[in-house]
Formats: structure tokens, sequence, C-alpha cells
């Protein structure tokens, strides 16, 4: 309580938060509380969510109130119903001692009476969605003559969400002496409108980089047909056995199929849509805050304000029309310190978005190889076998029945058993993907070399869709390594001992070759002083791995033969 202490909050006010367990201030409370107080400048704030900018205002608002007034002396705006009533329940939290403050959330989608009531009866704080506020503005029953302070919660997703002539009217509605306090993930082009027509002499507050946790998002993209899409989703869930995700869509209608589609096929997935009534989003949203539910499909606008952190993965089953809305979606993982990944299914076409996205989340992609039918079965085999080891026995239950079992099952060595038990429960996977398509799309790549001046289109050819070597060899150097299919190596991993061993991102890899005992692997020519240098040592699974130049391969069966060309054959 040190900190807080110093900050001139009153007692009564210092009680309540201490019962929240907060013991000192965040950095970005540390520095809005001090300037609240002892300046009077408009504050923008810049910070991710989960840094704690709800008390970092509403600490020093409760603070300002004089109760005796009766009038409406603040006015928070935030971009959804959840986040109104996340937000008066923590001022009213932070007051809890505080005799007499009445915080009133109103928002749409519920009763505007029943808020119409609340205001009646007093408010020192409104807090309420730009649209609904407006609604009650014009009916006269919330007056904000005499309000001090403006909060533009979350201005970003409000602006996003096509709250912008909204927020224009409020705002011109509101007293000129008063102070504008405007929070935001990024600095959008709208939100820096707004401070300058809104807003006098703003001081700006950055906390973290402005995107940050996107140092721990890894954004990936796979290049697909757009027909293929829905597969793709697939296999990335597939893939990811774990996942605990949202998937964004354009439209309420591609919300609606998608989440039908997977919900078929035997996923845990749902949509969040704004066709939903009210209760039935509550209802989703509450299953996915759970962990009931995986996969969230949903539209940008019905996911707006979603909370929750530990979200693994963010699936763009399509870009957003608008980059920044990206941003965004992406930001929705990798929270609280933890990692995550966000991935985009783009075509040929969305593609050239990509440079644009790269320079909002000032990141790049990689673009990798949509997974194949045997990396899928492999993690879900693996997957099945670790839930086997770490199944509970209740050895008390199953007493009884072991006899049986044990005589039923006496014809079976152990090593049939276990065939027998992983195809059980393996034989749909197997079959699924027996002879899955490879998903990559592959008439574009051409276009793309055509491009080579296009530094991006370097790293597109990451992509290993041409991964039987056919192709041009032009710029590029032919290696040889020796760990091959019976070392269960895949594409990926010699994508990722090329990026590991050389640390170097731009690395162009052409195609990657998987033989039973050895494999080849194409990379730009440039790069190959280094691939010999720096795989010098390395190791795959405890093997120590060699790895040679092709072409310089000598002696052997193929004398002075070309190696390279006896797997061209
Ligand atoms: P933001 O609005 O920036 O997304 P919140 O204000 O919702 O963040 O705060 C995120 C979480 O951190 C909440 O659970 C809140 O209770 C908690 N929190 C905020 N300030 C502190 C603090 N000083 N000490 C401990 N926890 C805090
Ligand atoms: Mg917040």
């Amino acid at each position: 309580m040190l900190i807080f202490n110093t900050m001139g909050l009153s007692p009564n006010l210092l009680k309540g938060i201490e019962e929240l367990g907060f013991e000192k201030p965040t950095p970005i409370q540390e520095e809005i509380i001090p300037i609240f107080f002892e300046k009077e400048n408009d504050i923008v704030g810049l910070a991710q969510t989960g840094t704690g900018k709800t008390a970092a205002f509403g600490l020093p608002i409760i603070e300002q109130i004089d109760i005796r007034n009766k009038s409406v002396q603040a006015l928070i705006l935030a971009p959804t119903r959840e986040l109104c009533i996340q937000i008066s329940k923590d001022l009213k939290n932070y007051s809890k001692y505080i005799k007499g403050l009445h915080v009133v959330p109103v928002y749409g989608g519920a009763s505007i009476d029943t808020q119409i009531r609340a205001l009646k009866k007093g408010a020192h704080i409104i807090v309420a969605t730009p649209g609904r506020m407006l609604d009650l503005i014009n009916r006269k029953v919330a007056k904000i003559a005499n309000v001090r302070t403006v909060v533009l919660d979350e201005a970003d997703e409000m602006l996003n969400m096509g709250f912008r002539d909204d927020l224009d009217s409020i705002l011109e509605k509101t007293p000129d002496i008063k102070r504008t306090l405007l929070f935001s993930a990024t600095m959008l082009k709208e939100v820096a409108r707004i401070a300058k027509n809104y807003m006098n002499s703003p001081v700006e507050i950055t906390v973290g980089t402005q995107n940050a946790g996107a140092e721990n998002i890894r954004h990936i993209y796979y290049q697909v047909h757009a027909r293929n899409r829905y597969l793709v989703l697939k296999r990335i869930a597939d893939i990811n056995p774990d996942i605990y995700g949202i998937v964004f869509c354009r439209t309420r209608m591609e919300t609606k199929e998608v989440a039908d589609k997977l919900i078929k096929d035997g996923y845990n997935a749902d949509a969040l849509h704004g066709d939903l009534s009210q209760s039935q989003r509550d209802q989703v949203m509450k299953r996915f805050r759970e962990k009931s539910l995986q996969m969230l499909v949903a539209t940008d606008v019905a996911a707006r304000g979603i909370d929750v952190n530990d979200i693994s993965h963010i699936i763009n089953y399509n870009l957003p029309e608008d980059n920044e809305v990206y941003t965004h979606r992406s930001g929705r993982t990798g929270r609280a310190g933890k990692s995550g990944i966000s991935i985009a299914i783009v075509n040929y076409r969305e593609k050239s978005k990509i440079p644009q996205i790269e320079k909002n989340i000032r990141k790049n992609f990689e673009r990798l190889p949509v997974p194949n039918g045997a990396e899928i079965c492999k993690k879900q085999l693996f997957k099945l076998i670790d839930r086997m080891e770490k199944v509970v026995v209740d050895e008390a239950q199953i007493a009884p029945f072991m006899d049986t079992v044990n005589k039923k099952l006496e014809w079976l060595s152990k090593e049939q058993i276990i065939k027998h038990f992983v195809s059980l429960e393996f034989n749909r996977f197997l079959e699924y993907y027996k002879n899955a398509p490879d998903l990559n799309e592959k008439a574009e790549d051409k276009r793309d070399k055509r491009d080579k001046r296009d530094k991006r289109d370097k790293r597109s050819e990451r992509s290993h869709s041409d991964r039987h070597g056919r192709r041009g060899k032009n710029g590029y150097t032919r290696f040889f390594i020796n760990i091959g299919k019976k070392d269960d190596v895949i594409p990926v991993n010699i994508i990722g001992m090329i990026n590991d061993n050389t640390k170097d991102r731009d690395i162009n890899i052409g195609a990657i070759d998987i033989k039973d005992s050895f494999s080849f692997f194409e990379v730009g020519e440039k790069y190959t002083a280094k691939i010999l240098t720096s795989f010098h040592d390395s190791k795959f699974k405890g093997r120590r791995v060699r790895v040679d130049v092709a072409e310089e391969i000598k002696g052997g069966r193929n004398k002075g033969k070309r190696r390279k060309k006896s797997f061209y054959s």
C-alpha cells in the first residue's frame, strides 16, 4: 500500500483497493494518477488491455466526486455492454467504503426504462456505450452539463465499431470546461482526430510498446485457395488439439456457416454474432470463458470487448477489410506475458495486404506450409498417447472388471493391445487424412517468383508447397542433410533448424525433399556459407546432424555423377 498511500487518495478509497489486493500501482496508474491530481491537461493513454487502466482513471475520478452534488460529474464511454458492466463493477468495488457514491452503467441491448429509472435516482458517474448514451441524452434523461471528466475507454475499439458519429455528438454536448481522458491500444488515425478535435493539448502517456504483447505473438500465414479455407481451418484445429481460440470471419453469414460446419464435424466450436439475442451471446461467452468451448467463431463487432486471457490462437479466416483491425484481432492473444499465435488464412489476392499489416504490427509474418496429413496424425496420436499415460486409474472401481477384461485380451500381446487401442481411437484420423491433398496454393507461386525484386516474395518462398523439388534451381543451393523419414523428420523440422541455426529470418528456403534416411533442402545461394557454418555441431533429437552442399558430395556409388541428379530422375 505504500505507493498508493502517497498518491493523494483518501483512506476509504485506499481501503477499497486494499481489499481487492492491489499492492502497488501498475505503471500506467503510476503515471496517470499524479498527472490527474497535479495538472489540468487532458490525457491520452496508450496501453494494452490488462495494464490496469480502469483504476488509473477510476481512482482519481472517484476521489474528485462531490457526493453532495447530485449531478453527473463523470462520464465514462466504453465500446461494449460487457465493458460497461465491468468498469462500473470495478468502480463500485474501489468505492465500497465511500458512502453515497452512485455509479450507473447504461448500454444497449437492455431495457432502457430500467436504466432511465436508475439515472433518475441519481448518478455521480455514468458508464455508457456511445449509442445508448446518446439516446439517453436526446431523451433528456442523462444530463451531462456538469460533467467534469469524460473518459473514452478503448477509443480505438469504439471507432472500429462505428461509434464515430455518436462520439462526436456526445462530445459536442459536454461542457467546454472539463477534462478528457482517452485510452487506446493503438494511435489510429481516427483516434488522433478525436484527440485533435476534442482535447486540449493532451499529455500523451505510452506504457510499454503500443502494441505490447505483440512481442509474444507469432504471426503466421498459410496461402491457400479461397475454396480451401475451411479445410485449412480444420487442419489448424487438428494440429493444435489444445487450441483455445477465436476464429474471425467477416460477416454474420460466414460466421454462422463456419461454426455450423465445425460443429457438424465434431469440433468444440460455436458462433458469436449480432443476430444472436443478448442472452444467447451471454451464454456463448460464458461457455468460452469457462473454456468449455474451444473455438469461438466471431465477427469483429461481436468479439469487441471480449476480455479473455490465455487465448492460444487467433485465426483470421480471412483478412479484415481494414488492416488495422488485424492488430486488434491478434492483440487478443499473447496477453499477460503469455505467448500466442495469430494465423491468417490468405489467398493470393489477400496476400498483398500482408506488407501493410506487417508495418502496423511492426513484425513480420512467417509463411508456413499448411500442416499435412502425416504431421497432423502424428500430433493427434501423441495427444492420445499422452492422455492415456496421464489418465487417473481408479483401481478400486475397475478391479471387479479386470479379471474378465484380462481373460478376454489374453490372446493379444502387449504390442498388439497397444495397436488395437490406438486404432480404436485413431482410425478416424488416419482415414480422414489418408490421401489428404496438399492445400498450399501453388499456381500463384510462379507469379511470386516473377516478382523477385519484391523482398517479401523471397520470404514467401519459404512455402514448401513445392516440396518435391522440381522447381527451378536458379539462385538456390541444394544441401544434403543426414536425417530423414526414419528419424521422423518433417519439413517443418528442417525449416526450424535452418531458422534456429542461422538466426536469420530473411533466409529464403526452397524445396525440401525428405528421403528415408537423409533429406535435401534448398536455400538461397548467398546463404551457402552461413548454412555450412551454422549447422556445424547441430543436433536433431540428440543425433549429430551433418549438412553438406549436395553437388559436392563425392565418391560412393554415384562416382563422378552429380548426386543431385539421381534424385530428380
Ligand atoms: P485494462 O483496462 O488496462 O485492460 P483493467 O483495469 O481491466 O485493465 O485491469 C486488469 C486487471 O488487473 C484487473 O483484473 C484488475 O483488477 C487488475 N489490477 C489493476 N490494477 C492493479 C493493481 N494496482 N494491482 C493488482 N491488480 C491490479
Ligand atoms: Mg479496460
